[in-house]
């Protein structure tokens, strides 16, 4: 379409009789003749653009295919080679003694595989393109183009993923499976909260789901929260159910987005496995969505349009007649809420797998440490034995602590100067870099060598302080020299395919200690772990944020069901500056009932989510003073609204970030019984002060407040 002087692609969402706009102007392409997003999904991107108050194209765009805003949607297409019956016949095999080894091998190669190889898979092989043209050239071997769907499980490093079709079901899976497989047989919408401890065999619930839904002639949606988790996820699924899974994620490259969109579009597959964008996949009969880990909050996209996996999942699967299992063991406030009172239905796998104990927790209290190792200790001695018996065991142990970088904060001890980012509120993170220091801001990526003298003083008695996982892993490699260690954080995986080649190789059991912040303590099943370390249990409880409990909890629970779920069994060593708080004593029990009743009874007195809903609206401006007029404004506004809509309208007043990326902020929040009333009298207020748009970001249902 022509709109102003540029050429811009949209999409139709509607086709209304009459126009809304006086003057219209021609179409220049259509680019699709058919239409790209099915019926069910344009209609959940405008549940979304509602609920989350967003704009319709944003949703729409997170729902298509990459590269289809542009015209030409390329399908690739590859060189397969097959061998001939020329090349098979082992008469002119055994002729060809002027066949070089590598010839000889890659005729070998070819020779067991009936519909070919392509030419990528056969370099993987150590084949080169070079050697396959020669033996085409002599009939050996014919060459064919195919169109190929770039597949990114072809490259991922599986191991240990042997499915066992046969296996027997425990007496909890059993009986979880029939609850859950009647109602997705009623083919009605339902929603099943899965609570099942670590290492209960949700995984296998899932699968059988997946397998009944196709029997039932429908399709399965599986969500995981981490991309980490799908290659093994996709693995279990595909040894079970053969090539008709397809993965949906942002890290995959554009070119294997898209192939992978279009088989799903063609209603080429069973199961679709992915993260939270899946949410908007291209299918059409979807019988079965799970939500696996359904508390994690990498489920909450942080950018427009804000919206929350999970919940999104569940309004699909009302448009679309389907059973949502949402499943974990440790589930959010929110679902076990619904679960109670009956508005989900509630299946329990309270016993791991082969009657395999949960793992004990020990609480070591820092405060102790510190007053007999000195204030700089990292690693407890308890937690340094326990790891040192490991080694000698050639068992396997993680370590986790939730913050990154080497050091949290650098300052001048003459004259107390400290690096801050100059465009945040927020002191610099302090990285090990090839020469020296880096401190950087973990908000707008502002980086600046640590210089060895003060900057304002001059004096060169810079010290570092507070400590992160660079710096766990540094002590680790002091204290350990001859075991093998790895991090993973977000610095340590940012290139392509790291994070998967990390794992897999722990999972090989070519590491031996893995360090790392929440990142290591999804999901994964590592069975010769036996050992898991908690660095600072309380890194979040500190925050000034009504979630610090459930987020402490739950990451602990979960970080403790890494360990043990092989034969041998399993410790948890948890250091900590609270032993005593609620979220860490009840996680150490892994007493879940008790802690979501000690929780929602202080979220009941503060009236907090889930017992109210919450909106948070950040205003921008180029000076505090100006941030502050346009929230006050704003706030004036709505007011009168939140009288008749029974909303309350706290603050406004200064965000955590007062400055973020070089801008002002100011927040305040909505909070009430009725999400639709104070949707509305926000609606309201964009539409009546448009000028206000532009510099206001709005989280319904926040769960990360900046
Ligand atoms: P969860 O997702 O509940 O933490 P998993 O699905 O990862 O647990 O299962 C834990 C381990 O138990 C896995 O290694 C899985 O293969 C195994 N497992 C699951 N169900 C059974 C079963 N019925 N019999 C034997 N092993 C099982
Ligand atoms: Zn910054």
């Amino acid at each position: 379409m022509p709109v102003g002087s540029r050429v811009l692609t949209g999409c139709v969402v509607e086709y209304p009789a009459e126009p809304s706009v006086g003057e219209l102007k021609d179409v220049i392409e259509i680019l699709d003749h058919d239409p790209l997003l099915p019926p069910g999904v344009v209609s959940l991107c405008r549940w979304v653009a509602d609920y989350y108050l967003a704009g319709i194209g944003d949703a729409i765009v997170t729902a298509m295919p990459p590269g289809a805003r542009r015209k030409a949607t390329s399908f690739k297409t590859a060189r397969v080679a097959t061998v001939t019956a020329l090349g098979s016949d082992p008469l002119t095999r055994a002729d060809s003694r002027d066949l070089t080894p590598k010839q000889q091998e890659a005729l070998e190669i070819l020779a067991v595989s009936s519909t070919g190889l392509p030419l990528s898979a056969l370099r993987e092989r150590g084949v080169s393109g070079d050697v396959i043209a020669r033996l085409a050239k002599r009939g050996l071997v014919a060459l064919r183009e195919e169109a190929a769907d770039r597949d990114p499980f072809e490259r991922a490093v599986m191991r240990d993923v042997a499915p066992s079709p046969t296996r027997v079901l425990t007496t909890d899976q059993a009986e979880a499976f029939t609850q859950l497989a009647a109602l997705a047989d009623g083919g009605d919408f339902r929603v099943a909260l899965l609570h099942g401890v670590t290492g209960s065999g949700k995984t296998e619930l899932y699968l059988r789901l997946a397998e009944r839904a196709r029997r039932n002639g429908r399709q399965t949606l599986l969500m995981v929260p981490e991309i980490a988790l799908t290659p093994s996820v996709t693995a279990l699924f595909r040894g079970a159910l053969g090539q008709r899974v397809a993965i949906q994620h942002s890290g995959l490259s554009d070119g294997e987005r898209h192939d992978q969109w279009h088989r799903i579009r063609r209603g080429d597959v069973d199961v679709v496995v992915g993260t939270r964008s899946a949410v908007f996949a291209p299918l059409t009969r979807i019988g079965v969505i799970v939500v696996d880990e359904e508390h994690d909050t990498s489920y909450k996209q942080e950018e427009a349009p804000r919206y929350h996996g999970r919940d999104v999942a569940v309004v699909r699967g009302r448009e679309e007649k389907a059973l949502v299992v949402l499943g974990s063991a440790t589930p959010s406030m929110e679902s076990y809420q619904h679960s109670l009172s009956g508005k989900y239905v509630k299946a329990t796998l309270g016993k791991r797998v082969l009657d395999r104990p949960l793992a004990s927790v020990r609480l070591v209290n820092m405060r102790e440490e510190y007053a007999d190792q000195g204030p700089d200790a990292v690693i407890s001695r308890v937690l340094a034995a326990g790891i040192a018996d490991r080694l000698t065991r050639r068992e396997q142990v993680l370590v986790l602590l939730n913050r990154r970088g080497y050091a949290t904060a650098v300052f001048c001890r003459q004259c107390g100067d400290t690096f801050e980012c100059p465009n945040c509120t927020i002191s610099l993170t302090v990285h090990t870099a090839r020469q020296g220091w880096k401190a950087r801001c973990h908000y707008c990526n502002y980086s600046m060598t640590v210089p060895r003298a003060c900057r304002k003083c001059a004096a060169p008695y810079l010290e570092q302080a507070g400590f992160g996982t660079e710096k766990v892993e540094q002590q680790l490699r002091d204290q350990f020299p001859g075991a093998r260690i790895g991090r993973v954080d977000r610095d340590s995986v940012r290139r392509k395919g790291a994070l998967t080649s990390i794992l897999s190789r722990f999972a090989a059991g070519e590491l031996d200690v893995l360090v790392g912040t929440q990142m290591i303590a999804k999901g994964h099943d590592f069975p010769r772990v036996t050992l898991v370390g908690v660095i600072s249990a309380d890194v979040g409880l500190g925050v000034a944020d009504f979630r610090a409990g459930e987020r402490t909890f739950q990451l602990l629970t979960q970080v403790a069901g890494r360990a043990g779920r092989g034969e041998r069994v399993g410790e948890a060593i948890v250091q900590t500056l609270y032993p005593e708080h609620y979220s860490i004593q009840l996680a150490c029990r892994q007493d879940y009932a008790a802690f979501f009743e000690r929780e929602i009874a202080y979220r009941r007195g503060m009236r907090y989510p889930p017992v109210v809903a919450l909106v948070n609206v950040v205003v921008r401006g180029r000076s505090f003073e100006d941030a502050m007029r346009t929230a006050s404004d704003a706030v004036q506004w709505l007011k009168p609204f939140a009288v008749a809509g029974s909303f309350t309208i706290l603050g406004p007043a200064p965000a955590p970030l007062v400055r973020l990326r070089g801008e002002h902020r100011v927040q305040f929040f909505l909070k009430g019984g009725k999400r639709a009333d104070m949707r509305h009298a926000l609606e309201a207020m964009l539409a009546e002060m448009p000028e206000i748009r532009r510099k206001v970001t709005i989280d319904v249902d926040p769960l990360n407040v900046t």
